[in-house]
């Protein structure tokens, strides 16, 4: 397996700074100690530039190779979750409650690595950006960046992210070219009827039969109006109403969550659900309010950097292990933030290793190290894949 040799010479380097950050997980947007490591270590490899506290506790470094105008954008994400830890390693969490159950801490050691050896080699043309973000687990740390104008004052051309994938073997990757994680939003349902006695219906506005109605109408929209080889979910998980048996009550609540992959299906299922549930309120006499809350978007790779990604990924572990048509998976993924904002790709990189495989957010999870030079030389190889400043 072709690693890079000078990445494979600091695997024991990359691997300490693993377990460190393994050994003290923060919390999304809480990563103080982490960026601060983080920006410790990019000061002593020689970043060109050096940035803070971007999005509340992001980190960015500015890598200048030789002449060009290629700017590329690589992101590793930082945080921790709120699991309590069970694997037993030496190398375990310290803090109470809080571990690095997603291996982003195999990702930011690994971006860390690529800024070493991308620093110390330079043998590309243009500008590498380096982001550390805070908060991927469900507080959009990529979109708090954003917001702080990542973009603007780092203007990359395209962005890259990285998740290791316990499911797949060490060795091997897998690169959607198109959706490759689903958005996750969720929506309230509030019907405004008319209580009353249950014995004398004709006299309220029965919030109940309308909202069995809503649940039942709601499947037909995956099932008859969006095209069968599209994917979607919608499912109601809460249905609130009365509190007697000879009671009709004055309203009720639903609520659920809508799982998507392309923009285009995740307004027709707001839409939809809307329509929907307007109209039969309205035609059964009731009121109606809808709330529909977007969480992140579908994770969506662009064409292009998807081949890139996956030719990088190739060179490091042999065409034959790389998976360039995955299934997608239903999860998602605050980079998705970065990908609507710049073309891009996420890939997937392979880390079990025999035994059975420990999930993501799991609390024996721990991530692979021999994964991290592979990891490492995949970034070093995509920029100097992308960025070649050899002639053609
Ligand atoms: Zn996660
Ligand atoms: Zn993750």
């Amino acid at each position: 397996m072709p690693i890079v040799n000078r990445v494979a010479e600091f695997h024991d380097d990359m691997t300490a700074w693993r377990r460190h950050l393994h050994a003290h997980p923060e919390l999304g947007f809480e990563e103080t100690q982490t960026a601060a490591f983080v920006a410790r270590h990019l000061a002593e490899f020689g970043v060109d530039e050096l940035h803070e506290g971007i999005g509340r506790t992001g980190v960015v470094a500015v890598i200048r190779g030789r002449e060009g105008n290629a700017r590329i954008g690589l992101r590793a994400d930082m945080d921790a979750l709120p699991i309590q830890e069970r694997s037993g390693v030496a190398h375990a969490s310290t803090v109470a409650g809080k571990m690095h159950a997603c291996g982003h801490d195999g990702h930011t050691a690994m971006l860390l690595g690529a800024a070493r050896y991308l620093a110390e080699t330079r043998n590309f043309a243009g500008t590498v950006c380096l982001f550390f973000q805070p908060a991927e687990e469900g507080r959009a740390g990529a979109k708090a960046m954003i917001e702080d104008g990542l973009f603007e004052r780092f203007p990359v051309d395209e962005v890259y992210g990285l998740h290791n994938w316990p499911g797949m073997p060490l060795g091997s990757f897998g690169v959607c070219n198109g959706p490759a994680m689903a958005a996750s939003d969720e929506f309230t349902i509030r019907l405004e009827g008319r209580g009353g006695h249950a014995a004398m219906p004709n006299l309220a506005a029965d919030p109940v039969t309308a909202g069995a109605t809503i649940v039942q109408a709601a499947q037909t929209i995956v099932s008859r109006q969006i095209d069968p080889l599209d994917n979607a979910v919608i499912s109601i998980t809460k249905f609130i109403a009365g509190d007697t048996f000879n009671v009709i009550p004055g309203e009720a609540v639903l609520n659920g969550t809508v799982r998507t992959f392309k923009p285009e299906t995740r307004d027709f299922c707001e839409r939809r659900l809307r329509e929907l549930a307007s109209g039969i309120a309205s035609a059964m006499g009731l009121g109606c309010e809808y709330r529909y809350r977007r969480g992140y978007p579908p994770t969506v790779n662009h064409p292009n950097q998807s081949v890139a990604a996956g030719d990088a990924a190739a060179e490091i572990v042999g065409a034959d292990r790389v998976d360039r048509n995955p299934m997608p998976v239903m999860g998602a993924e605050d980079f998705s933030y970065m990908l609507e904002a710049r073309p891009g790709n996420y890939i997937w990189m392979g880390t079990h290793e025999g035994g059975p495989v420990s999930a993501l957010h799991h609390p024996e999870f721990d991530f692979n190290d021999n994964a991290l030079s592979i990891g490492t030389s995949y970034w070093a190889r995509l920029v100097e894949r992308l960025m070649s400043h050899e002639p053609v």
